[in-house]
């Protein structure tokens, strides 16, 4: 059911919203079971109470919560929390608060945001991940300029609708933590916390149950403090009902969870001494007898599976069968080159900021050229597209004998499985090359500070490993045939350099020589 919602101005002078339906008309419809929701306006009122009296204790200082409990100027509070919860979206607090401090130093406000380029955005992103998150911020912080007058939308629904980027949970984790509005917020903490106070065991990605926990959340949320109320469940989730050992003996709102009350009556059942005794009078009469569901059996959120006694309270929440990653391969190469008298640089590229339909993986990133390896097509042919590929970007001809094998990096970014298989070759001069828009000589310490992968910054730090390692057992291990046809190739190569002399010629060549050779002997099957 959507809620419709009054705006009142609190004594905190953030604006509220308070629901016009009365809250218990909520959730009572279509249901086959109060067991699964909230349905004693005393017991939510507790539930409310306990909860935020632990958070108020033991909640953490975090940057992002300070600007919002702190910052007078809406606009400021609203972009800031938007900020923090971009990058929270699947990032440890821990690893988010440096980038956050630095964010905000950098860009304190929307409209310095939207002055800044998607090249500074990434490079500020660089190790975060999920490097989209950083574009739709800058997408999102140039929308609001051009389009909303500087001002960022002051209800969830605008944050829902006018940001990019933002979806149900983040709409109304910035709605109710920076403007007041009395909106759940559901992340995967909020989830677990919920499947499990609630025992609900059917599948918590399914659309059922999703739309049974956002109604909890709205009916449960304390409308005086719902950005607390909601960050005081993410924090439960986060520290005390986690998903592995969850400390239950310290939970503020254990005697309202369903499971632990499950798992505490199957404990005392097992227990034969104490069979005889477990009566009514023997449960905590605070809350109701909550013991089952009385719709079990035909229950669209009781387990789907049989209670397994291993996991206790962890048999919730319920997922779905992970799907595996995609498995990918991709030819990349470093291309190095060593101006006289300067630090070596490595060719990056840069890719496309938009896909054909939709913003590619990394868009706007820079990286070693690389090329997607396809089902069917050999490795050595794919060694020529890549050596076409760098021609293009080079101005001049490349064989594919000059590339040399360095490593293998495995990469797992959410839902692929990357394995870079990893060449190098050296060139000696690259001035035509300069000219080219999308592509970049950078110093090594340069490629870590760019807005770069995580992938190529392991692929960079192999590399590096590679041309510590003695040369004997560097060299790819070659079948006798190949091993000899390289030998010729070489000593080609070297007659062709002797030939046409020095490094200021232009042709192939004269224009590369092979690089230190590889780590390990590890042959492309490997
Ligand atoms: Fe989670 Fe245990 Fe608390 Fe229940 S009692 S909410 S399972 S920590
Ligand atoms: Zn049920």
């Amino acid at each position: 059911m959507a809620l419709e919602y009054t705006e009142v101005i609190t004594s905190s002078n953030k604006k509220k919203r308070k629901p016009n339906v009365k809250e218990d008309e909520l959730s009572e419809q279509q249901q086959p079971s109060t067991y699964h929701f909230f349905h004693d306006p005393s017991e939510i009122s507790l539930f409310r109470t306990q909860l935020l009296h632990w958070y108020d204790q033991n909640k953490r200082e975090l940057p992002w919560r300070t600007v919002a409990m702190t910052e007078p100027d809406v606009n400021i509070r609203t972009y800031a929390v938007w900020v923090s919860e971009i990058m929270l979206q699947q990032t440890q607090v821990a690893t988010v608060i440096d980038y956050y401090k630095k964010w905000m130093k950098r860009w304190p406000t929307v409209e310095k945001l939207a002055a800044g380029t998607l090249e500074e955005v990434n490079q500020m992103w660089a190790g975060l991940g999920y490097y989209s998150r950083g574009r739709r911020l800058h997408e999102g912080a140039k929308k609001v300029v051009s389009d909303l007058d500087g001002q960022m939308p002051r209800t969830t629904e605008g944050l829902l609708k006018q940001l990019p980027g933002v979806g149900r949970y983040t709409a109304g984790a910035i709605g109710s933590i920076a403007l007041g509005q009395v909106t759940g917020a559901v992340d995967g903490n909020v989830i677990r916390v919920l499947c499990r106070v609630r025992a609900i065991g059917a599948d918590s990605t399914s659309p059922t149950v999703t739309d049974a926990l956002w109604k909890i959340a709205d009916r449960i949320v304390e409308p005086e403090r719902p950005g607390d109320f909601n960050q005081s469940m993410m924090e439960l989730g986060a520290r005390v009902c986690t998903p592995k050992s969850p400390l239950c003996s310290q939970c503020p709102i254990q005697t309202h969870c369903h499971a632990f009350r499950k798992v505490s009556i199957k404990h005392e059942k097992d227990s034969k001494t104490l069979l005889s005794k477990l009566t009514a009078a023997n449960l905590n009469t605070s809350v109701p007898d909550i013991e089952n569901c009385s719709a079990a059996g035909s229950c669209n959120f009781c387990l789907s599976e049989d209670w397994d006694p291993q996991l206790g309270v962890q048999n919730y929440p319920r997922k779905p069968v992970k799907k595996a990653p995609r498995v990918e391969k991709t030819l990349t190469c470093i291309v190095e080159w060593q101006r006289a008298g300067e630090e070596m640089v490595y060719l990056l590229t840069q890719r496309p900021s938009k896909g054909k339909t939709k913003p590619g993986l990394l868009a706007g990133m820079w990286e070693l050229p690389s090329m997607l390896l396809e089902a069917g097509v050999s490795e050595n042919k794919h060694k020529s597209l890549l050596c076409s590929m760098m021609q293009k970007l080079l101005g001049t001809s490349l064989d594919t004998d000059s590339l040399q094998f360095v490593g293998e990096v495995v990469h797992i970014f959410s839902h692929i499985h990357q394995t870079y298989i990893v060449f190098s070759v050296c060139v000696s001069d690259c001035s035509e090359a300069e000219q080219e828009q999308n592509i970049s000589w950078l110093t090594k310490s340069a490629v870590q500070g760019a807005a770069v992968s995580t992938g190529v910054k392991k692929i960079m730090k192999l590399y590096e490993s590679s041309n510590n390692v003695g040369s004997k057992d560097k060299k790819r291990k070659l079948s006798p045939q190949a091993g000899k046809e390289k030998r010729a190739n070489k000593t080609k190569k070297l007659k062709d350099v002797a030939t046409n002399g020095g490094p200021k010629q232009l042709c192939l060549s004269k224009f590369f020589s092979t690089s230190k050779p590889a780590v390990k002997a590890k042959s492309k099957n490997s």
